[in-house]
């Protein structure tokens, strides 16, 4: 591998470059894969094509990658199938809502559809995170 800081070459295993002193793989400024010049905006190696690791921010706080908009209307058009809780991961949930409406012919549908509503209100408010406990986007 290369430095990411000075693109020296170095043994695959390096900890430390021994030309510049820093951890070879925290730069942005050579490829670690062929040593050709990168910058920090890049998201690939123009040289060798290699995907470039980003750097990370560790206060960003995380998110799911579900929208409350798409939970939201999901909830509401097709809550009693259960469709936004499969939608955020919730899938015990979501098979509940979906066997009672169901097995019951429909007939529990409306009851289905109104926690449904209620989720949904939950999801507009930010009070619902997916599976994961990510806050919706
Ligand atoms: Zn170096
Ligand atoms: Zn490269």
């Amino acid at each position: 591998m290369y430095c990411t800081h000075c693109g020296e070459k170095l043994e695959e295993r390096a900890d430390i470059c021994f030309n510049c002193g820093n951890d070879p793989k925290s730069g942005s400024r050579c490829c670690p894969d062929c040593g050709a010049q990168t910058t920090a905006e890049m998201q690939q190696c123009m040289n060798c094509g290699r995907r470039l690791k980003k750097m990370q921010q560790p206060n960003q706080p995380l998110e799911s990658d579900k929208s409350k908009a798409a939970a939201g209307v999901l909830a509401v058009t097709l809550g009693a199938f259960g469709v936004h809780d499969f939608y955020l991961g919730d899938k015990s949930r979501g098979w509940t809502k979906l066997i009672a409406t169901v097995a019951s012919g429909g007939i529990a549908a409306p009851f289905m559809e109104i926690w449904s509503v209620i989720d949904a209100i939950k999801i507009f408010a930010g009070r619902r995170d997916d599976a994961d406990g990510l806050p919706l986007r």
